[in-house]
C-alpha cells in the first residue's frame, strides 16, 4: 500500500516547488500527459504549460513525457514543449521508467515522477524508485478504463489510506 502513497500532492503542475525538488537533488522530471499537462486528447498544452516548461529548462532540470497513449499521438506534444516523448509506456510496468531514466541519463534517485493518477504514475514511479508527485485531474474527460475502472479503485485506496 504504501507504494500508491505519492511523496507530494498539488493542485496543478504550476503548484510544484522547483526549489525544493532541487534541494532533494532532483535534476529530472517525468510527466504524464493525460489530465496532467493537457486534458484527455488535447495535445497542444496551453501557454501557461509552455511558459512552466521554459522555466524548467532555465532552472537546469531535464524533462520527458511518459504517456501510456500511443506513441504517434503524443508525438504532437514534442512541438509544443520541445522534449523528449515517450508514448505506448504501458505504466505501471518498468519498462517505461527504464527507458525514461535512459533518455534522461539518471539515476532513480534523480528523477520525479508526476502524473495524476495513482495507479500508473505513482504506483508505478514509486516502484522505480522516483520521488513521486500527484496532481489533481485538469479534466473530467478521460477514457472508459480510467474513468470506470481506475477512479473506482483510486477512491477505494483513499479511503483506505486515509481512514
Ligand atoms: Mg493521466
Amino acid at each position: 500500500m504504501s507504494k500508491l502513497r505519492p511523496d507530494m500532492h498539488v493542485k496543478r503542475i504550476a503548484d510544484i516547488d522547483l526549489d525544493y525538488l532541487w534541494q532533494l537533488g532532483i535534476r529530472g522530471l517525468v510527466f504524464d500527459l493525460d489530465n496532467t499537462l493537457t486534458p484527455w486528447r488535447v495535445y497542444q498544452p496551453n501557454l501557461e504549460i509552455v511558459n512552466w516548461f521554459r522555466d524548467l529548462r532555465q532552472r537546469g532540470f531535464a524533462a520527458c513525457i511518459l504517456s501510456n497513449s500511443m506513441h504517434g499521438r503524443v508525438q504532437q506534444v514534442n512541438e509544443w514543449l520541445d522534449i523528449p516523448v515517450l508514448g505506448n509506456s504501458k505504466k505501471p510496468l518498468q519498462s517505461g521508467f527504464c527507458l525514461a531514466k535512459k533518455t534522461l541519463d539518471m539515476e532513480a534517485a534523480q528523477l520525479a515522477m508526476i502524473g495524476d493518477q495513482l495507479l500508473t504514475d505513482i504506483y508505478g514511479g514509486n516502484l522505480a524508485g522516483f520521488y513521486t508527485i500527484l496532481t489533481d485531474q485538469l479534466d473530467d474527460k478521460e477514457g472508459w478504463g480510467t474513468r470506470h475502472i481506475s477512479r473506482r479503485l483510486e477512491k477505494l485506496i483513499r479511503k483506505i489510506c486515509h481512514r
